[in-house]
Formats: C-alpha cells, sequence, structure tokens
C-alpha cells in the first residue's frame, strides 16, 4: 500500500525522562533525527515543563514540539492545568488529546471534544488518541471507535479538521510488547476514514492523517507502515532511545 501524505512519526515522551539534562539530551538526539529524515514531520510530545527547553534546542530546526494534555478553558482557577494557548506561547505546535492514559483518569468523549476545540482555538495541531481494550469477535470495539471518533470532532468546524491527527492506539498494544497485526491497522485506518466520510465528507477522510501506536519499535515499524496506509506512529517508550526513533522515524521513508 502506497502513502501520498507526508507522513508523521510522534513521539510520546509521557512523564519522562526524569531529569532536564536527560531531557536536553533526548531533544538533541531527535532534533537530530528530524533533520536527517526531511520526508518526514517529526514531533515530541513532551511533559510540560521541557516544552520551552526542547523548543529552545530545536530552534527553527524541522523538530516541532507538543504536549500530552491540555485543559478546556483558556485561564483560570485550575490548579495543575495548562491552557492550550499557554502550550502555543511556550513554543508547542501539536497537543495529544485523549490519550488512554488519560482516559483511565476519567475523561470521557464529551470532554475530549472540548479540549479538541480548545486545542484548535489556540492553533495548536490536536492528536486524537483513540482505541479499544479488547477486541471482541462480534466487532463490537468498531462501534466504540466510532463513537471516540465522532464525539471527539463533533465540536470542530470544518475548517480545523485539516489539523487534525487521529492515533490509533489499541489499549492491549500500548507499553505491552504486544502489536496489532498490518491487516488490523489496515482495516482500522480504512474504517476511520468511513466514519469522516460518513460525518463530514470524502475530502476531509482524506486530508487526515491516521497514524498508528502501540508498542511500535526498529523491528516491527518498516513493515506496519509499508503494508497498513497508516500516515506514520504516536510511538511512546521507543521514543526515549533516539537510536531506536531514529529507524522508526526512517522506516516511513
Ligand atoms: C503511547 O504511549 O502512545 C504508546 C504508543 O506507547 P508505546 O509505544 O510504548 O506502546
Amino acid at each position: 500500500m502506497s502513502q501520498t501524505k507526508h507522513p508523521v512519526v510522534i513521539a510520546n515522551w509521557k512523564m519522562n525522562p526524569a531529569t532536564q539534562n536527560e531531557a536536553k539530551t533526548i531533544a538533541k538526539a531527535t532534533v537530530a533525527i528530524a533533520k536527517k529524515n526531511t520526508h518526514a514531520t517529526v514531533v515530541a510530545c513532551v511533559p510540560h515543563i521541557y516544552i520551552a527547553e526542547v523548543k529552545k534546542t530545536t530552534g527553527q530546526g524541522p523538530l516541532l514540539v507538543g504536549a500530552q494534555n491540555c485543559h478546556v478553558d483558556v485561564k483560570g482557577a485550575y490548579t495543575g492545568e495548562h491552557a492550550a494557548m499557554q502550550i502555543k506561547d511556550a513554543g508547542g505546535n501539536y497537543v495529544i488529546v485523549g490519550h488512554s492514559e488519560r482516559r483511565k483518569m476519567g475523561e470521557g468523549n464529551e470532554l475530549i471534544a472540548k479540549k479538541m476545540l480548545a486545542a484548535t482555538v489556540a492553533k495548536l495541531s490536536p492528536i486524537l488518541c483513540v482505541g479499544e481494550e479488547v477486541r471482541d469477535t462480534q466487532g463490537n470495539f468498531l462501534t466504540m471507535i466510532e463513537t471516540q471518533v465522532v464525539t471527539a470532532l463533533s465540536a470542530l468546524p470544518k475548517s480545523r479538521l485539516k489539523d487534525v491527527i487521529i492515533a490509533y492506539e489499541p489499549i492491549w498494544a500500548i507499553g505491552t510488547g504486544a502489536t496489532a497485526t498490518v491487516a488490523d491497522v489496515e482495516e482500522m485506518q480504512m474504517f476511520i476514514k468511513k466514519v469522516l466520510t460518513k460525518q463530514f465528507d470524502r475530502t476531509i477522510a482524506r486530508h487526515v492523517r491516521i497514524v498508528y501506536g502501540g508498542s511500535v519499535n526498529a523491528d516491527n515499524a518498516r513493515e506496519l507502515f509499508t503494508g497498513s496506509g497508516v500516515d506514520g506512529f504516536l510511538v511512546g517508550g521507543a521514543s526515549l532511545k533516539p537510536v531506536d526513533f531514529g529507524k522508526i522515524v526512517s522506516a516511513t521513508k
């Protein structure tokens, strides 16, 4: 299957690394990966506290920076939270919304829809994560994915949809070493396009980039990319290991 869009590979550092110094080291190596792989958009979604530092490391360079969550409001009494506009102001261009680790903390589809809107109002590209906990043989998980996509995008004006990236991340594959098969990923990206066509139209379905996440590594990236028709990857654990992350980005050539 051939890819027609500019691939995108997103690093999700989660709550890592432990120190600013380590963050700088990984950021420098990731900038070098982005410089070497101009065929792809490379994004590092880092803890809020590291956004400004990573942005300083990349400067006007090709590595783009993002956050892993944002609040729905622009400012106010929300202790410990960060507004989308603050992420933008610190140098961010992307934000992950609805990651399964945040859904597990209680975020539901309606809240995620508000965050999607807040992100796009702040001119951040939201990376919407969707995924099932288990794959039942009746295919009920497909209805769940459809609800996640449709609800999350329901508040967005059509003009903002071109900035959206959808990450299909089956929960059972995140950080477990188990990956979806190429056929599973291909089926899901086609299914999500069908949902987008029904909700909006074919042009939007063609424009929204769909990536896969869930135990992507240096060894499986090439096969997953070339066989499934996805536009790239969302990478957790392996994004903290620059040698592996570099191989994953190169695999999208
Ligand atoms: C993630 O955190 O979004 C993720 C895909 O993690 P991992 O690559 O470690 O499975």
